[in-house]
């Protein structure tokens, strides 16, 4: 497989183990810092592109913007960094990109600089329950609620408590934790959304349930709105796990992986359900190119074909 050796700090390529910030700075003393993670795809022609990468730049600006950051990048500039990226460190598989923006100053609560940012390209591969499906339970840690730690927000920092959930579902025998709100509503996974099949329909958590506006969730309910799928977007209840015909998690990470238990209960006949792959194809056509719909989810990698 290949190896990532340049990544971009603050606008510039240096080799990957050499980027530097200091451990006293808010990035790292109070985690601020806002990222997203993308990925690009070798198509069969070898060319690469990235998905949706207008969505993600657009998704990273509302986080710098709620934590009020001082002269954050340009969306433009950090475009140009991730196509930049993939181009130099030559991948000749698949690649998952992270975009991450923090405060690179020391200081107090109110500090909002100097800000730098990375733009890297690693290889990753598609995960081994990708085809088989996951034992998710649904978790005693609660997802955090919009007025405390903004799920919409992609910041590291919300991540503290999806890696808590995560080590306690890894440590009880499971795959995945399934959060709930406060309300005791079905939120989503550690790092992916989720959803449900009810009776034929498809069934997602409403943006109002504490979740991260996922752009492989929208992709999802576009998909299937176009295969003519019903369509709901909802409050979700815990039971509604436990009786589902199918459910799955879908993240730009983990793509679309379905459930086939939740807290030791089979989901349907504890099999990978039909909707589930037929959306897992209409997705993987999507990313890879191999249909013509949507070309303007894909944003060509120039210079690179292999
Ligand atoms: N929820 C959380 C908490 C995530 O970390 C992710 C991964 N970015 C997702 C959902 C899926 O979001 P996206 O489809 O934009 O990758």
């Amino acid at each position: 497989m290949w190896q990532a050796h340049t990544i971009i700090h603050n606008g510039r390529p240096i080799p990957f183990h050499e980027a530097r910030i200091h451990p006293l700075a808010l990035g790292v003393a109070f985690g601020i810092a806002v990222f997203e993670g993308l990925r690009a795809y070798r198509h069969p022609s070898g060319s690469f592109t990235v998905f949706r990468l207008d969505e993600h730049l657009a998704r990273l600006a509302q986080g710098m913007k709620v934590l009020r950051l001082a002269d954050p990048p340009e969306t433009a500039v950090l475009r140009q960094a991730v196509l930049e990226v993939i181009r130099l460190n030559e991948p000749d598989d698949d690649a998952y990109l992270r975009l991450q923006v923090q405060i690179e100053g020391m200081g107090m609560m109110a500090t909002t600089g100097p800000v730098g940012w990375i733009a890297a390209a690693l290889p990753r591969e598609r995960g081994a329950k990708f085809a088989t499906g996951l034992a998710a339970t649904v978790s005693s840690w609660t997802r955090l609620p919009d007025n405390a730690m903004p799920p919409r927000i992609k910041a590291s920092a919300n991540y503290h408590a999806s890696r808590l959930a995560t080590l306690q579902a890894k440590a009880d025998g499971y795959d995945s934790a399934i959060l709930l709100t406060a309300r005791g509503k079905v939120s989503e996974a550690a790092a992916a959304c989720i959803f449900l099949v009810r009776g034929g329909a498809l069934v997602t958590p409403s943006r109002s349930s504490d979740i991260l506006e996922s752009i492989t969730r929208e992709t999802v309910i576009t998909l299937a709105r176009e295969a003519g799928i019903p369509f709901e977007e909802r409050e979700v209840d815990r039971t509604e796990l436990y009786v589902a015909d199918e459910v799955f998690l879908c993240g730009t990470g983990q793509e679309l992986v379905p459930v086939t238990s939740v807290d030791r209960l089979a989901v349907g006949d504890g099999a990978p359900g039909p909707v589930t792959r037929r959306l897992q194809a209409a997705y993987e056509a999507v990313v890879r190119g191999t249909t013509d719909v949507h070309p303007e989810w894909r944003t060509p990698v120039p210079g690179l074909a292999r």
